[in-house]
């Protein structure tokens, strides 16, 4: 029996796993979940790469639906950077899950594959419009992942001047089938035009839209993989459970950790570590939902003030009791970001992104007894070379670029400057 996938905002399951990622979003205006999880499903073995394991763990979702055939495939071309879990101290107690070997050096890159093979895997008689707002990271992942892919064209917009040097290159780096657009306002314009555009009967008559953010199930799958793969690893060599720590904004790679414990991989803690935007953390302290503007912080992938993917947290855990029971949360602020960067390089010789500080933060305030008797595992989201700005002068020292980002950054750019109006777009992608 395949597991069908429902909205978080009805009991009722209502489509397959291609019909998810096609979707997006679910008509009702929720996300959509599995229906159940799966019972009894083999874990992935130990040994198993890292696509391995996400085809294993992928597969009961998959069973009877179009991809089923081409999972193993669609996994092994997407997911086919390294993803290493690397010791910090000697004991093994302290690790550290490497999530920035990917084209564009963040997480987002996983997924954002996967969600580009799925969407790729089957001819289409229209080619696929994919239309993304963008305040930094996403867009650059999303971008490298679907460019050149036949039968797709991508449209990003980004708020012109809003977003840092680096990031604006790796927005503006394209050519063939990705369209940028520097939009002369602000981020919410951006996602204000985006969804004008959908809601659009001429457009959405003329185009076939589809949205490529970070509430795909698409994207989500992937990221309960490396949750899998590195439980599965240190329950093989040292027995019991990996506790993890996740940089977290939107917390759609935390949720990952959330399905591989669900699945029965051998996960302990899950601790959402979270910059000054403090909505969950408020939450599990007070029992009170109180979403609020984001500010902006050092670790700026991570400023959301209403975390879109809190609603599957709900979903499997409706009571303030049930949630404290299943994750923990804290809120760091950008001083302990720059304290954490400098004495981290000082104590471990590593150097941190400045959303990977925060989860080492949230570390380095553990109780004496947690961190010898745990086994703990800092989650890495980005490569440090991506924020040499903040991260250089905290370490006195440069930071080696990877050649993935050194290549984007050979790369001629090109970008097209429009007012920010639905006609404008508009425009643009009737050409
Ligand atoms: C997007 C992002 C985050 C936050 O991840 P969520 O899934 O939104 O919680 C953390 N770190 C980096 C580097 C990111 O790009």
């Amino acid at each position: 029996m395949p597991i069908p996938f429902r909205s978080t905002r009805s009991p009722l399951p209502t489509t397959t796993l291609s019909g998810a990622i096609r979707q997006g979003l679910a008509p009702d205006g929720g996300l959509y979940i599995p229906a159940a999880w799966p019972s009894g499903a083999p874990l992935a073995p130990a040994e198993a790469s890292f696509a391995e394991v996400a085809r294993a763990l992928i597969a009961p979702f998959a069973e009877g639906d179009p991809i089923e055939d081409v999972l193993g495939d669609l996994c092994q071309a997407s997911l086919d950077f390294p993803i290493p879990v690397v010791p910090l101290t000697g004991d093994g107690t302290l690790m550290v899950l490497e999530l920035f070997h990917g084209p564009t050096a963040a997480f987002k890159d996983a997924g954002a594959r996967f969600l580009a093979a799925c969407l790729t895997s089957t001819a289409r008689a229209r080619p696929l419009e994919i239309l993304v707002a963008t305040s930094g990271d996403t867009g650059g992942a999303v971008a490298a992942a679907f460019h050149r892919r036949p039968g797709v064209r991508v449209t990003l917009l980004y708020p012109q001047g809003l977003v840092s040097p680096t990031q604006e290159r790796q927005l503006t780096c394209w050519d063939d089938n990705v369209v940028s657009l520097a939009v002369a306002g602000t981020f919410d314009d951006c996602q204000r035009m985006v969804k004008e555009a959908f809601l659009d009967p001429g457009l959405a008559a003329r185009h076939d839209f589809t949205s490529a953010n970070s509430i795909n199930v698409g994207r989500l799958l992937p990221q309960a993989a490396w949750y899998a793969s590195a439980a599965r690893r240190n329950a093989a060599v040292h027995g019991g459970r990996l506790s993890f720590i996740v940089p977290s904004g939107n917390l759609g790679n935390a949720y990952g950790a959330l399905v591989a414990r669900a699945m029965g991989y051998p996960i302990g803690e899950i601790i959402l570590a979270h910059n000054t935007n403090r909505t969950v953390p408020d939450y599990l302290a007070t029992g009170t939902w109180a979403p609020r503007p984001s500010v902006p912080t050092l670790a700026s992938a991570m400023d959301v003030g209403n975390p879109s993917n809190f609603e599957r947290f709900l979903a499997m855990h409706p009571e303030v009791a049930g949630m404290r029971h299943a994750v923990r949360a804290a809120s760091v602020d950008d001083d302990a970001i720059r304290r954490r960067i400098t004495e981290d390089h000082r104590t471990y010789g590593r150097t941190w992104c400045p959303h990977t500080a925060v989860a080492a933060d949230v570390y380095a305030r553990l109780t004496e007894a947690e961190r010898r008797e745990g086994r703990w595992c800092l989650v890495a989201t980005a490569h440090p070379a991506k924020f040499p700005e903040v991260v250089e002068p905290l370490i006195g020292g440069t930071v080696a670029v990877p050649p993935s980002l050194a290549a984007l950054a050979g790369r001629p750019t090109r970008v097209t400057t429009i007012a920010p109006t639905l006609a404008a777009l508009a425009a643009v992608l009737d050409r």
